[in-house]
């Protein structure tokens, strides 16, 4: 009797302690786009909506890979002019948008030097000048032209998203959970992390930045509805006579980009621009970035902000991180530089 009233009376406290019980996590893993990809929704509607997630990823690479034969971008590349779907078409806009605004250090159009090098298949190789110096030539991402959502590449150019790829694919995943009625989820695709509103219980979620020498991380960042997307040379190179070389390329030089930074991470609301300026970014290195920043940051919708990991172990964050970014473990103790406006 005493034994039953008792458990009555932790029941009753509980039940005081939470009066909405917490909402289920759902999940599901993907290998797409050369990535593993993990989703989680809370509630409901989680279950459905991360199975959902699955098809939007897979429908997306089917329309985007570079190497995917059919892909609207392999037949573009290809010689054929091609008729986009709604989805590649936004994307390309986006992704041209942010080649410009960057003055090229993003380019959808390096595909050929990424090539030569390389990383499309493994076989890497350090080109020669002049074989560099021929496909920058046909680098240039003002000599793609959509009319009428029809696609028609000039002999020689060809065309690369997987810079963006994987941001867009983000943007569609939120727009995806907000359909299920989701309110909070997170997706991690690689190195891009972005989330749907707050953790269940209200907080910030808790994203981590990777150190690049190790396992560990360099600091964490706290976000709700943000994608955080980080390029880093440590993501994918490969070493010759002592040098490192990196899939990222400095249109301006054919060359892996070499601007003394080891990572950048991106901190924005739209996916596809926090994935183009994590490349971007990495290319401009520091300074450039700073001001790139300073420049743009009014006219982004939301803005953005950024973690640049330096070469020297420099940290540097633009000032709207300056209350949500914490050093991390070994990091602690790293010089952290805030850029102001
Ligand atoms: P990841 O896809 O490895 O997460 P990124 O988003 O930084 O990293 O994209 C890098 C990929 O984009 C490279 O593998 C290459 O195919 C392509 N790429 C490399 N340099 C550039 C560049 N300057 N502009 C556009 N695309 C690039
Ligand atoms: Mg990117």
């Amino acid at each position: 009797m005493r034994k039953a009233l008792g458990a009555v009376l932790a029941c009753a406290l509980l039940l005081g302690g939470c009066a909405a019980p917490a909402p289920e996590a759902h999940s599901s893993t993907l290998l797409a786009m050369d990535t593993v990809m993990e989703f989680t929704a809370y509630g409901e509607r989680g279950g459905e909506s991360v199975e959902a997630a699955k098809d939007t990823v897979r429908e997306l690479e089917a329309l985007l890979s570079v190497t995917g034969e059919g892909s609207e971008i392999y037949r573009a590349n290809h010689g054929e002019a091609v008729k986009l779907s709604p989805m590649t078409a936004d994307l390309l806009g986006e992704a041209m948008e942010a080649c410009a605004s960057t003055g090229g250090a993003l380019d959808v159009t390096v595909y050929p030097v990424v090539r030569a090098w390389g990383f499309t298949t493994g076989n890497y190789q350090v080109p020669d000048q002049q074989t560099l110096s021929a496909l920058l030539e046909q680098v240039d991402y003002t000599q793609v032209q959509v009319e009428n959502a029809v696609l028609d590449l000039p002999e020689g150019v060809e065309l690369d998203l997987g810079a963006a790829a994987k941001g867009y694919a983000g943007d569609r995943l939120m727009d995806l959970f907000r359909g299920y009625g989701v309110t909070s989820a997170m997706v991690t695709l690689g190195g891009n992390v972005q989330v749907l509103g707050a953790k269940p219980d209200g907080s910030a979620w808790r994203v981590a930045v990777q150190d690049p020498a190790g396992d560990g991380y360099a600091g964490v960042v706290r976000v709700t509805d943000k994608a955080v997307v980080t390029s880093g040379g440590y993501q994918r190179y490969f070493e010759k006579d002592g040098v490192r070389y990196s899939h990222i390329i400095d249109p301006a030089t054919g060359y892996p980009a070499a601007s003394g930074l080891t990572s950048v991470t991106i901190v924005c609301g739209s996916g596809v621009w926090a994935d183009c300026l994590s490349t971007a970014l990495f290319v401009m290195g520091k300074e450039k970035a700073a001001g790139y920043w300073r420049a743009q940051n009014g006219w982004l919708e939301g803005g953005f902000d950024f973690i640049l990991l330096g070469e020297d172990g420099t940290v540097t964050i633009t000032q709207g991180l300056e209350d949500s970014f914490s050093l991390y473990g070994d990091w602690s103790d790293h010089t952290l530089e805030v850029v102001r406006p």
